[in-house]
This record gives structure tokens, sequence and C-alpha cells, in this order.
């Protein structure tokens, strides 16, 4: 299932893939904070992209 975590504030892509990862995991790997406006990442990204995948 791919997953897609941006910032809050600036729509920067944290992380895109198609492993599911725990948000704590992602918001760690940047300290906490996004590498591009400085925003404090919450653990509880209200912005998050899960996009179902088709079986056939
Ligand atoms: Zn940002």
């Amino acid at each position: 299932m791919p997953l897609r975590v941006a910032c809050q504030d600036c729509g920067t892509v944290l992380y895109e893939g198609a492993e599911l990862k725990p948000p704590y995991e992602i918001i760690s790997i940047f300290s906490g904070k996004c590498p591009k406006c400085g925003k404090k990442l919450s653990c509880i990204p209200t912005q998050i992209e899960i996009i179902p995948m088709e079986l056939d």
C-alpha cells in the first residue's frame, strides 16, 4: 500500500513509498521537524495519504 507523508505547513513530502511506516519513524528521520520550513512535526500527521492499490 503506497504511503505519502507530507509537512502540514509547506507540503514538503517527507516520505513516499510502497512500504507502510509508522509516523514516529518518519518523524525521527527528520529529528522531529520539517527539513524545509522547520515546523515541528506532530506524531499524528494530519496530512497523510494512503493510496489503495487495485487488486485483480
Ligand atoms: Zn514544512
